[in-house]
């Protein structure tokens, strides 16, 4: 265990200017608080916080990070309180042991509930403070250096498997390479202990039998270098156990298949000599197409800068050369930790540069549109992240909304998405979501995407999900609507025809398929007489242009079309069901859909006529209403109350005059039929509270 005094020349080290008493009443206050607790070791509970504060000195983190872990787990595991630390240390580190600590709370709750707090709580953290995150990364790496002590299995396992899910990830992505592969190599001990000790055992007996040819190797390379006059430090490894089998698996190979076990590293002095060195390396052997990178020019985006190659050694074998300078080797450890040192608090961009860079790692794009959409989205505060109930995080553009969500999840998810609850709150689809919300989007079997979202939704995703399926449906309605069309033209024909006249009478059309047909009666790009004359040609006759009406029974129905895709219910009747209606018929455009006694219908002229009919039963619509009400108090609620009482909801209201003693109102009404309209608008003129009411 670090002594005080050692701890404290270690930080004064590298910074001569450390607050040594700061550190000493940290260091006394740790010992203090966790008095006589013990760790699964034996040792004292303290030693544990003071581990890990030496930890972070090998970072040559500032003073704050190094309190900050000698005082972790006083709040979570002894009688103090953050009030308590920040009273004796100050508000800074108060808020980073709270940072900590409520990190530490997300491990000791359920599996489903660490789910979803664990990443926001981490996200929130890692936004609020590097450095929260930093302690916490080496608080678990001396834990797992200590997990043997631990005499549960199953608790072994489980923080074995949480280090291996979520921390060794995370200190990859912030770069700190070497806390992730100890990280990786303990979990994997724990995990896996067969395949540990096998590995390790036959890595052992390489390293005996192969009559050092690791060295040799490396000897060799050394050797080229020298020899072209370039003095550079070549090492050569075993690959990590954790690295061996993960390869096995990903590659469903054993052992002995494995031809990249060994890895070698060049370490020069300065970067152009990184060049330099693999030039040369490559004149001499044959490189491996396809294995080389530059990271040094394009370094990785949490920093690692090296050059990666494999090259043809003696005898065929493949051998894996990582260059890169002194100076960069000492980056690439630690990473983004490394330029944190405790200088960086003291300059003007260091925090905040820090967490750009931070964020930027972890996202990481899914697939080639989300990386599309997020390149268009450079800056990091155009988006929000928000959680699914199970805890999976989603990165969104900033203004989108639960149906944007829904999308993001899973396409079947959007499309059948009814509503939303957000944090636990039923709210409507087009609600904007904020950062660290939780989302569950509420779906139903039956429920398709509605071409109003949209008006509100702003991912790609969303937007082309709904155009798909909103043209889909279209077209699906559009031939309906043509077939039925259809088979009421070949009624009109004077003789009966089969169905070879019908193939041919699409030959005579140039279109392909039936359904094209249909389509294209359906949108009006071929008329009916033209239909008419393919199929019988002759049928029709120039002279007369006029054809009966068919029988009423014979009417076409738009029962279960949706108004506004295949067809408009035109804005100057407003028909509603039990209107008798007709049908205008323009080329390329929706079938208009007007009340027989439509005045309107004087302008159509010049579309074809479709009788129609709404079908048995027919769903509500729309129809308007103006109502003269009088102006005295309560009767606008009078007449809500009618609507209320004959179940009929209000989709619009607007007062047209306001002319004393009288109020209109123009109402939008949504309607069953034409009976039960008939029943409103008598309750209304029967009211006391009404003047006049009228269908418009
Ligand atoms: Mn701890």
């Amino acid at each position: 265990m670090l002594r005080q005094y050692e701890l404290v020349e270690r930080v004064r080290d590298y910074d001569p200017d450390a607050d040594e008493d700061l550190i000493n009443r940290a260091y006394v206050y740790s010992v203090k608080m966790h008095g006589s607790q013990k760790r699964a070791s034996g040792d004292p509970y303290f030693s544990h916080p003071i581990e890990v504060a030496g930890l972070m000195t090998d970072l040559k983190l500032d003073q704050q990070t190094i309190v900050t872990a000698l005082l972790h787990d006083t709040v979570e595991d002894t009688l103090t309180t953050i009030e308590e630390i920040e009273k004796l240390f100050g508000k800074e580190i108060a808020r980073l042991v709270d940072g900590v600590t409520k990190l530490s709370k997300i491990e000791a709750q359920t599996e489903d509930e660490r789910a979803a707090e664990n990443l926001r709580k981490f996200l929130l953290a890692l936004s609020d403070d590097i450095r929260v995150l930093l302690v916490k990364l080496a608080d678990r790496l001396h834990n797992m250096r200590t997990l043997h002590f631990i005499k549960n299995e199953a608790k072994r396992r489980r923080i074995a498997g949480e280090t291996l899910d979520i921390y060794a990830p995370l200190a990859e992505r912030i770069g700190m390479y070497e806390y992730m592969r100890e990280m990786q190599l303990l979990a994997f001990r724990h995990l896996e202990p067969e395949a540990y000790e096998t590995i390790t055992a036959r890595l052992q007996q390489i390293k005996e039998g192969d009559d050092g040819q690791l060295d040799k190797i490396a000897g060799s390379l050394s050797q080229a270098l020298t020899n072209a006059g370039l003095s550079a430090e070549v090492t050569g490894r075993e690959k990590h156990p954790y690295s061996i089998w993960k390869k096995m698996q990903e590659r469903h190979v054993s052992f002995e298949a494995l031809t990249d076990i060994m890895a070698f590293r060049v370490v020069t002095e300065n970067r152009a000599e990184c060049y330099r060195a693999l030039g040369i390396l490559h004149d001499k052997w044959k490189m491996v197409p396809g294995r080389f990178k530059d990271y040094i020019s394009t370094p990785k985006r949490n920093g690692y800068r090296s050059m990666h190659t494999t090259i043809m050694h003696e005898n065929n074998m493949r051998v894996e050369i990582q260059i890169r300078s002194e100076r960069m080797h000492q980056d690439n450890e630690f990473g983004l930790a490394a330029h944190w040192s405790y200088k960086q608090g003291n300059q003007p961009d260091g925090q905040a540069g820090w967490i750009r860079d931070l964020i930027e790692i972890l996202d990481h794009a899914e697939d080639a549109e989300e990386l599309l959409e997020h390149t268009k989205l450079a800056m990091y505060q155009d988006r929000i992240f928000a959680f699914t109930p199970k805890g999976t995080l989603l990165q969104l553009p900033k203004g989108s909304t639960t149906v944007d969500f829904a999308y993001a999840v899973h396409t079947d998810l959007g499309n059948q998405a009814v509503g939303a609850k957000v944090n636990g709150r039923h709210v409507p689809l087009r609600t904007q979501l904020t950062n660290g919300d939780v989302v569950e989007v509420l779906r139903s079997e039956g429920q398709e995407p509605q071409p109003g979202w949209l008006s509100f939704v702003i991912t790609g995703k969303a937007r082309a999900a709904i155009r798909r399926f909103v043209r889909h449906k279209e077209r699906d309605e559009i031939i309906e609507i043509g077939t039925k069309l259809y088979e009421e033209i070949i009624e009109r024909l004077p003789g009966k025809i089969g169905k070879r006249a019908q193939k041919a009478a699409l030959k005579r059309l140039n279109v392909k398929e039936e359904e094209d047909l249909m389509m294209a009666i359906g949108t009006r790009d071929i008329s009916d007489r033209e239909v008419m004359e393919a199929l019988m040609p002759g049928s029709v006759n120039d002279n007369d242009e006029d054809w009966s009406w068919p029988e009423q029974g014979s009417a076409i129905s738009i029962k279960g079309l949706t108004p506004g895709v295949a067809f408009d219910l035109a804005e100057c009747c407003h028909p509603v069901p039990g209107d008798r209606i007709v049908g205008l018929r323009r080329s390329g455009e929706n079938v208009e859909v007007h009340a027989i006694d439509c005045f309107k219908l004087a302008d159509g002229v010049d579309a074809d006529w479709v009788d129609l009919s709404w079908g048995k039963d027919s769903d509500g619509a729309a129809a308007r209403l103006a109502v003269v009400l009088h102006d005295k108090p309560g009767t606008l609620a009078e007449m809500a109350g009618i609507f209320g009482f004959h179940n009929s909801n209000i989709l619009r209201l607007r007062m047209t005059n306001r002319d004393a003693p009288f109020h209109t109102f123009e109402v939008d009404l949504e309607v069953h039929n034409v009976h039960h309209l008939m029943r409103i608008l008598s309750a209304l003129r029967s009211s006391d509270a009404v003047a006049q009411a009228e269908r418009l």
